[in-house]
């Protein structure tokens, strides 16, 4: 008797804990509470948004738009898509990794029912015009997502005032825990569900919740937001200290990005005649843990998709090394870290 009494107690704790996140997590956004439904990850938000607006609407449209710059969690997903008979334009993107406003424009045809696409790059940090492709996508009545997965905590997110119908986000991108993530859709906006089962998150999305990952998705959500402008400053400084000991220090490197409207804590930067994932490899020696701008698998070396739509030749993107600061790091890491990027590349170029 008194376990059963404690089951339904802690029932109720955990329905009240999570709409609670929900809360926390539509406050730090602007949104409304019913318009946030938790997810696994980022990459479920995604599919959710684009399969989910594209088969609610197939019967209006089946043209979606996007760019050629986005995670492989919207570009596979478009794939997939195409596949089942949908049509998707890929823009491109200027050599910062900007959409063109009027290519988008001029993309959009009588049956295009969806433009998504990402608030800021995961290799390159370049923030696109999020506020006017919503202002697009309204005036020609179009739904609007973004993937907003590395933007959330690190700029201003207001979803009613950029016109944003759909917005992915995923937890540990903000301090929150792994496996956890949630999608934003505006009130009123149809989208089905694509995993059949129970009647979690409104019929929307099946599955007993997490409900410790969506707590904590909650928490680091408000935290975040709250400290943005002054976590913002902090890895702006920095982030710009690093380039510019990048650029005294090292013959040729080329920054990739735009250089002013980029995430505070990324930095991507392209060596000539360097092979990043042997930079790599040294950096990880000195405990310094990056990214390089290819993927290696079977030996072949394939180079980033974001840096080939930039525009730079394989060369230069199989040299890039990617960097993520956050907000533990600071102006001495800085300084190991030039120091020991400068003399590893100084020993691999000789
Ligand atoms: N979208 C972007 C822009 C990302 O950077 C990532 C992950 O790095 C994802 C989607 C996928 O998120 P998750 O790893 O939570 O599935």
């Amino acid at each position: 008797m008194e376990t059963h009494l404690l089951y339904i107690l802690n029932g109720r704790e955990a329905k009240r804990a999570i709409e609670k996140a929900r809360e926390r997590v539509a406050n730090a956004i602007g949104a409304k509470p019913k318009e946030i439904y938790f997810t696994s990850c980022g990459s479920e938000s995604d599919n959710l948004a684009l399969k989910g607006i594209a088969y609610a609407n197939k019967n209006k449209g089946k043209h979606i738009i996007t760019s050629k710059i986005e995670h492989p969690a919207i570009l596979n997903t478009c794939k997939t898509l195409q596949k089942q008979g949908f049509d998707v334009t890929y823009l491109h993107v200027d050599s910062d990794g900007n959409i063109s406003l009027q290519e988008l424009e001029n993309a959009i045809r009588e049956d295009t029912i969806l433009i998504s696409i990402m608030f800021a790059n995961n290799e390159i940090g370049t923030i696109q015009p999020i506020q006017e492709i919503g202002n697009i996508a309204k005036k020609h009545k179009i739904i609007f997502h973004t993937d907003s997965v590395q933007a959330i905590g690190n700029v201003n997110i207001n979803v009613e005032k950029m016109n944003i119908d759909l917005m992915s986000m995923s937890a540990h991108k903000f301090y929150g825990p792994k496996g956890v993530g949630c999608l934003y859709v505006k009130d009123k906006v149809q989208f089905d569900r694509i995993q059949d089962g129970g009647h979690q998150e409104k019929d929307k999305r099946s599955g007993t919740e997490n409900v410790a990952g969506i707590v904590g998705l909650g928490k680091a959500i408000e935290i975040a937001t709250q400290n943005l402008s002054e976590y913002n400053k902090k890895l702006t400084n920095l982030r710009n200290y690093y380039i510019s000991e990048i650029e005294k220090n090292i013959p040729e490197a080329k920054l990739n990005g735009s250089r002013s409207n980029r995430l505070p804590g990324n930095i991507n930067f392209s060596f000539p005649y360097i092979e990043g994932e042997e930079l790599l490899l040294k950096l990880d020696e000195a405990y310094i843990c990056a990214s390089a701008g290819s993927a290696c698998s079977s030996g072949t070396s394939s180079p980033s998709h974001v840096l080939v739509s930039i525009g730079l030749s394989k060369e230069l993107a199989n040299g890039s090394l990617r960097i993520t600061i956050g907000e533990e790091n600071t102006k001495e890491d800085i300084d190991f870290l030039v120091n020991k990027v400068k003399e590893i590349i100084q020993e691999i170029r000789k």
